[in-house]
């Protein structure tokens, strides 16, 4: 049977986001405060994603997140340049390509912008709670930068099911170590109040995502994956600002009246999918790539993992229990398990793992989760190899050829010739 399908001659071009243009000077504005933190007085606290940015934000500190600096080295096509600089300073390729972007920034003084990159840290701050490569990494920056560093503990539970009060009680009280360090480095008392009002935001926010999140089950669905992947930024850079929560209000707002008016990302949409894990910074257009075929990413968990509800009233039990919880830290069977009750609710056609080589933990469960959701749904997957900061090692073209294949098989399926 021919199954062939037809792509339009023009590359999809997508509809843009008014939100875009509050994002754009949303980032302006952190990046100039980043900036000038010294001269303000503000303590500048290098942090990991999966760390609890909410404590920085109520010491008037200012986070900055290499990872999502390393992304944005990425995307402005200098990571490749940056990781061969931490490679001639001995740190294999093999590492995870954040932290190899970073040593390159960090040894080379050399930013994203042909700047001289971000202001050193006055405090690193990192956790245990996502992967063991954060720790190792926070320790070779603390041996260059000679700052002090907290590191957070946190036990690693296989699911939220197996997470006992006693992980959070220790987890909580971590916190609380983390806060008592971080007054000893800023000479600086935590208010109460201040707290109070970080989480308030902090859960705004989230809560703005999660009914964002919701209505991306809407058929067509309302906004691309490269709009989910950027409009993430105030979600991890600026979680606990009042900036954050107008932000996320205005993308609601909007995202609403496209629901409302049956307007999509992909005017026929045909397919719906699922985008496995990490962003590729330096070709994100390629998921627009699948439009092309009238197929649209209709959910993720990795979007998904830096919103988490709060409770201002017991702030680091609340914490404890966001940060322990996040879908990252469960294990294959656990994750297949969220991704059945997402296929269910956005109507799913299909999965799509990229498997990042250079993020082991996130990948090596990646063929255990395509199997349990083949045997137990028969829902197809497309499996490719790429790195989410690094270009080599990515080929285009072999992975433009996967794809298409993918979505002949996929209108095979759905769409059988009579
Ligand atoms: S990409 Fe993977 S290895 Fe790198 S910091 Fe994130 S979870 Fe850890």
């Amino acid at each position: 049977m021919e199954t062939k399908q037809e792509k339009p001659a023009v590359p999809f071009k997508p509809p843009r986001l008014a939100a875009s243009a509050a994002l754009g000077t949303l980032n302006e504005i952190y990046y100039r405060d980043l900036a000038n933190a010294k001269q303000q007085g503000r303590p500048v606290v290098w942090i990991t994603s999966m760390t609890p940015i909410e404590l920085v934000y109520a010491f008037d500190g200012i986070p900055f997140f290499p990872e999502n600096y390393a992304a944005l080295c990425s995307s402005r096509k200098v990571a490749e340049d940056l990781c061969k600089a931490g490679e001639a300073r001995g740190y294999s390729q093999d590492l995870c390509a954040y932290a190899l972007c970073t040593f390159g920034v960090m040894f080379e003084k050399r930013g994203a912008l042909g700047d001289e990159g971000p202001p050193a840290p006055d405090i690193l701050l990192a956790t245990e709670g996502a992967c063991m490569t954060h720790p190792k990494w926070w320790e070779a920056m603390q041996r260059h930068y000679k700052c002090p560093m907290i590191i957070i503990d946190a036990a690693y539970t296989v699911d939220s099911d197996t997470l006992s009060p006693r992980h959070r009680e220790y987890y909580a009280s971590e916190l609380k170590e983390a806060v008592r360090l971080m007054e000893k480095y800023t000479n600086k008392k935590l208010g109460a109040a201040k707290l109070h009002e970080v989480v308030i935001n902090s859960d705004q926010a989230s809560a703005l995502w999660d009914e964002i999140d919701d209505m991306r089950a809407a058929a067509p669905t309302p906004i691309s994956q490269i709009d989910v992947f950027t409009c993430l930024f105030p979600l991890v850079t600026l979680k606990g600002t009042k900036e954050a929560v107008e932000f996320y209000k205005q993308l609601r707002d909007e995202v609403k009246m496209r629901v409302d008016n049956k307007v999509g990302f992909v005017p026929d949409e045909k397919f719906r999918l699922i985008w496995d894990m990490f962003p590729i910074y330096h070709n994100m257009r390629l998921l627009n790539y699948f439009a092309e075929f009238g197929a649209a990413f209709v959910t993720d968990l990795y979007g998904n993992a830096f919103s988490g509800r709060l409770n201002a009233d017991d702030p680091y039990g609340s914490l404890a229990d966001r940060y322990l919880s996040f879908f990252m830290r469960a294990a294959s069977c656990g994750k297949a398990e969220l991704y059945k009750k997402r296929i269910k609710k956005y109507h799913v056609d299909g999965i799509v793992f990229h498997s990042n080589r250079c993020c082991r933990c996130f990948t090596a469960e990646q063929p255990d989760i395509g199997c349990i959701l083949r045997d137990e749904l028969g829902l197809p997957s497309l499996m490719f190899e790429g790195n989410m900061v690094d270009p080599r090692g990515y080929n285009d073209a072999q992975v433009r050829a996967k794809i298409e294949s993918f979505m002949e098989m996929l209108e095979a399926r759905k769409y059988p010739k009579k």
